[in-house]
């Protein structure tokens, strides 16, 4: 490193108020932190842009959240192999990343949304529950990614995001998904991004899924609620297809067997809801937010 330049009085003054500047933008930051007006998330978008909240440390941003005090922040960048002296602005795309995750999954994230996952047979109606949920204000509804072909009805970036099997495979390997899954011959995935953003804004986030993925959610983030869509007449339907007459019986076992398969799905749900009227299941997810 060559000897520091020497400034003229002018020069070092201006040098002087804009580190002062600096100190009182930071600590600004810091206070919104500790009321949880600022999330994680949002100061480090917000260091993207401001190189004065970039020069923040590590630690002290850790430090300054509800419930992390110095002994869990050092730990913390310890595990994360982040160095002591480390600023935001210094740090990796992975090392954010890992960031971002630590606090979604911990009972200290500020405000987090609810992420609850809509799950349950073909057919049973979760599409437009959904629907109705976005239309209500109450949920962000994540748009998935898919190999499939779109319907005649549907929008790119509305209903799916309508992907190469190439850029499928690509988003796998970068770890671009919260889960996915293989259904009837396509391939679809929740990106894990949005979902972030959206949970660590204190939003409530719904994915609408198949089972499958319901439980790979699950097992990435425990706090997250399996709601079980089931059919109004679900006995019937399994009596019906025993007594039916027109299928053969391999078919029938078949049909008797995936019911059956889904049946115990729903077991592993935490809460099963019957489709009987869709105001009143739309009524019953927002409950599950409060
Ligand atoms: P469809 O092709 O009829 O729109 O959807 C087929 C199935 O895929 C549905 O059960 C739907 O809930 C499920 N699905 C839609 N998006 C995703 C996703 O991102 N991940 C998983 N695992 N399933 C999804």
């Amino acid at each position: 490193m060559g000897a520091p330049p020497i400034l003229t009085p002018e020069q070092r003054a201006a040098a002087l108020a804009k580190a002062a500047q600096s100190r009182k933008r930071r600590a600004e930051v810091k206070i919104k932190i500790k009321r949880g007006e600022f999330s994680i998330d949002t100061v480090l978008e917000i260091a993207a842009n401001e190189e004065a909240v970039a020069k923040m440390r590590v630690r002290e941003l850790l430090e300054a959240l509800t419930g992390v005090g110095k002994v869990r922040a050092s730990s913390l960048m310890e595990r994360l192999k982040i160095s002591p002296t480390r600023r935001i602005g210094g740090l990796g795309r992975h090392q954010i990343k890992e960031l971002r995750n630590e606090f979604m999954k911990s009972s200290h994230a500020i405000t987090p949304g609810k992420l609850l996952v809509l799950s349950g047979p073909g057919g049973v109606g979760k599409s437009t529950v959904a629907s109705r949920l976005r239309a209500s204000g109450d949920f962000w509804v994540s748009v998935s990614a898919t190999t499939r072909s779109p319907r005649t009805n549907e929008h790119d970036g509305v209903d799916y995001f309508f992907i190469t099997d190439e850029e499928f495979s690509r988003m796998v390997r970068s770890d671009e998904f919260l889960e996915w899954a293989e259904f009837a011959g396509n391939r679809y995935g929740t990106p894990s991004g949005p979902v972030e953003e959206a949970l660590l804004a204190g939003r409530n986030v719904l994915l609408e899924i198949e089972i499958d993925g319901a439980k790979q959610v699950k097992a990435h983030l425990p706090q997250s609620v399996l709601v079980f869509l089931e059919p109004p007449t679900w006995e019937e339907l399994v009596s019906r297809l025993e007594g039916r007459g027109t299928d053969s019986p391999d078919r029938r076992a078949e049909r008797l067997q995936l019911a059956q398969d889904e049946l115990a799905a729903a077991s592993f749900f935490d809460v099963v809801i019957v489709n009987d009227q869709v105001e009143r299941v739309v009524e019953q997810l927002i409950g599950l937010t409060s």
